[in-house]
């Protein structure tokens, strides 16, 4: 995934530009660029590889307030330093940053190469730059906007323009563009996140709009030049800011970032309606009366986001009564998966950049499919690719080792299941009790992060073993799995997860002394026959920590340690047992001493088969 970036101001651009470009950087690309004006030219600088290397390549101090930048993420013509961008006209009168893909590119430029026109790149972006070159007579913004109606495809795109040190434009169809406003000076991007640091103020620009900038202002008109007013948001960019805020490491900031997160992915409590029990997710871009239709749900993730779709698999049943499957999206292409009509995928990634659920989603949109997104990074592969969706706002998230996308994850799919369920099965006054529990949530959470010390405690008990057993039953089975990942990922120590229930089938074998369990052992229905299991492990001298809800003396008594959350309705525990669990994983790597926010042959998005 590619990011792009303008600035227009007084400050030095191109380390502002750097800056927005490293902001983006998380996302996966293989080359990138900055073009700036300088000295009445357009500058190109370019380079493939890391930021690093085109920062190398930034020796010369370039004077200059104005330029724009992009990452990028090779979709025609190979990764080489002449398919990067910016991509320029003919006389360099224009320059531009694209994300996305012209369509019909192929038959532009033949038509401009029988004028003449000579190409530089094989990419399908450069041909952007010739045409509005061609057209610049007319001004830059009917130049922009004629060449604009001539293109199918999708874009982000900003021009930067020799003759007008003034201006930059940028345009949208498909591919997300927000303006960054602040004290005389502008920014133009892919994400709000390139500016994270500079300014609060956002407008998201929309599809078939676009943008002229100053740095003083800007103006947004619709495809017909009509004049667009548009809101002026305020972001919470606090969560975005590449920045440790104090904390040791990313993992245990973002950790410490849930009740927030949290609360965001409802919206603030603005995807909540108290007054009709419900939640409403305004992406999904499905009528109520098209729940109806659902006959199945099938969720598409990988690692985390996987377990956060077994997490939502139990909420969804509960709450809509429609069978939810959750696969390895990895696994799914390769069996020819079966897609009916009334079957309603979800892919849910982090980055919207995850290889193996892109491949999925492209072949059962090949198929016909409907495909909704819950993701994290706004204009990602995926949200272009989706049908629909919704943002889980976790804010970016810098650890390797997910957890605040996850709890994100798992509160947007919950309320997906309240909107769905609450349309097609329950009633008001449960509705209502359900939209109470999640408001409750974040504070919830902030009095588990403050007893976050007798996690240390528990840390201490296993990081000298090599491996750890983590089970539960019902909703606390994903919720175990998801835990012994976190565990796995950070500390190294080998982590197995099974259901409580098939212990006796085999696992119970590998318990022992050397062997220590986590018990996730919730209130309700599974609770006695949890507790019988946690005697079983006890019986064969297993040691065992419990994370639980509750509290009384036969848990006191079964539990080498005990850590308790707040209580809540079943369906949201797992939001609430998964943090210790999650400072777990952290404090044993801790203790171990591993490199926590970049764990061995990991990356945060996988980009590759
Ligand atoms: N299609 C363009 C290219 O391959 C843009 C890719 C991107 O979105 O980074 O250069």
């Amino acid at each position: 995934m590619c990011g792009i970036v303008g600035y227009l101001g007084n400050r030095e651009a191109v380390p502002v530009l750097m800056q927005g470009l490293k902001q983006l950087e998380y996302r996966g690309y293989d080359s990138s660029g900055v073009g700036v004006l300088h000295r009445k030219k357009i500058k190109v600088i370019k380079e493939q590889g890391k930021l690093e290397m085109l920062e190398r390549k930034l020796t010369d101090k370039l004077n200059t307030n104005i330029g724009i930048a992009h990452t990028r993420w090779a979709t025609h013509g190979g990764v080489t330093t002449e398919n990067a961008h910016p991509h320029s006209g003919p006389e360099g009168k224009v320059a531009v940053v694209h994300n996305g893909i012209i369509d019909n590119f192929s038959n532009l430029k033949e038509e401009l190469q029988a004028k003449g026109n000579v190409f530089l790149s094989e990419t399908d972006s450069e041909v952007v730059a010739h045409l509005v070159e061609e057209y610049i007579d007319l001004g830059p913004e009917q130049a922009v906007s004629k060449a604009l109606s001539r293109l199918d495809g999708t874009y982000g795109m900003l021009f930067l323009f020799r003759d007008h040190p003034e201006m930059i434009i940028g345009a949208r169809n498909g591919s997300p563009l927000v303006i960054g406003i602040g004290q005389e000076e502008m920014f133009l991007a892919s994400d709000a996140l390139a500016f994270a640091g500079f300014t609060q103020h956002a407008v998201f620009v929309d599809d078939g709009e676009m943008v002229i900038l100053s740095n003083k202002d800007y103006r947004v008109v619709n495809r017909q030049n009509i004049q667009i007013n548009k809101n002026v948001e305020e972001l919470d960019m606090s969560s975005n800011i590449k920045d440790m805020q104090g904390f040791p490491h990313f993992l245990l900031k973002e950790i410490f970032e849930q009740p927030k997160s949290v609360f965001r992915a409802m919206g603030r409590g603005g995807r909540l309606l108290p007054d009709f029990g419900t939640a409403l997710l305004g992406g999904l871009n499905m009528e109520k009366r098209d729940f109806y239709d659902i006959r199945k749900i099938h969720i598409l993730a990988m690692g985390t986001a996987m377990y956060a779709g077994e997490i939502g698999k139990y909420i969804i049943e509960d709450l809509t009564r429609i069978p939810v499957e959750v696969s390895d999206a990895s696994e799914l292409c390769g069996i020819n998966p079966i897609v009916e009509k009334d079957t309603l995928f979800v892919a849910v990634s982090q980055s919207g950049e995850t290889r193996d659920t892109i491949a999925a989603v492209q072949e059962i949109k090949q198929k016909g499919g409907r495909v909704l997104g819950l993701l994290n990074a706004v204009g990602s592969t995926m949200a272009r690719m989706t049908d629909g969706g919704a943002y889980i706002h976790a804010g970016a998230e810098f650890s390797v080792a997910s957890t605040k996308a996850f709890t994100s994850q798992v509160t947007v799919l919950a309320l997906m299941a309240l909107m769905i369920g609450r349309t097609r099965d329950i009633s008001l006054t449960r509705g209502k009790e359900l939209v109470q529990e999640l408001m409750d949530l974040p504070d919830k959470i902030t009095s588990i992060l403050e007893k976050a010390d007798e996690i240390k405690k528990m840390a201490e008990r296993i990081k000298d073993h090599h491996s750890v057993m983590y089970m539960g039953r019902g909703i606390n089975y994903p919720v175990a799995m998801e835990a012994a990942l976190k565990l796995k990922e950070v500390s190294y120590i080998h982590a197995e997860a099974y259901s409580a229930g098939s212990l006796k089938h085999g696992p119970l074998a590998l318990i022992c002394e050397e062997i220590p369990s986590v018990f996730i052992c919730t209130s309700g229905d599974y609770q006695e026959k949890t507790i019988s299991n946690i005697q079983e492990v006890r019986a064969r001298n297993g040691r065992v920590l419990v994370i639980s809800n509750y509290e009384d003396d036969t848990l006191r008594k079964v539990a080498d340690e005990l850590f308790v959350v707040p209580s809540s309705d079943s369906l949201l525990s797992p939001l609430l047992t998964i943090v210790p669990c999650q400072l777990l994983g952290y404090y044993t790597a801790l203790a171990l001493g591993r490199d926590i926010d970049q764990p061995r042959n990991l990356a945060k998005s996988v980009t590759t088969d």
